[in-house]
């Protein structure tokens, strides 16, 4: 599969859509997942082009995992969560729906089920208001 640079989170990476940006750094950006399957839900991409980790040149990975890292403590102190669940998926036939690589970071309480891939769109304000204790945590 050719990487499409018109996919969503190419134009999220071009600012020509918005997205509750959480972080930022010279490699990756993280920012909340619209269609949370928790709550807390956050995305982080590479900045590099690769539609999965299959294409994806190795070199983008350890900067990568340490926003993942920075994410998932933030997000799960934020949401007083008792483990985060990590999760990517390569192909459709996986569940992949946005061609440009991007790891799942979901805070998970306990005997809470997750809701479904790509389910409802949370309201803008929920999101912000998560946004911003993630946010929050990320800075302490
Ligand atoms: P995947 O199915 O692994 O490709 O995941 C794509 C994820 O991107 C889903 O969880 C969607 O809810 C999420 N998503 C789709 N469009 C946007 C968007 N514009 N901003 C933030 N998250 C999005």
């Amino acid at each position: 599969m050719t990487y499409d640079p018109n996919n969503i989170f190419a134009k999220i990476l071009r600012g020509e859509i918005p997205c509750e940006k959480l972080y930022e750094d010279e490699h990756t950006l993280a920012f909340m997942d619209i269609m949370p399957q928790a709550e807390g839900h956050c995305l982080v991409i590479p900045k590099q082009a690769s539609t999965g980790l299959l294409d994806a040149d190795p070199a983008c990975f350890a900067p990568l995992l340490a926003t993942v890292q920075k994410l998932a403590r933030a997000a799960k102190i934020a949401m007083k969560a008792d483990g985060v669940t990590i999760m990517q998926f390569n192909g459709s036939a996986a569940g992949q729906t946005v061609f440009h690589l991007h790891v799942h970071i979901i805070p998970r309480k306990d005997g809470v089920p997750l809701k479904g891939h790509t389910g409802q769109m949370e309201q803008s304000a929920l999101l912000k208001a998560r946004a911003d204790q993630i946010r929050a945590a990320l800075s302490v």
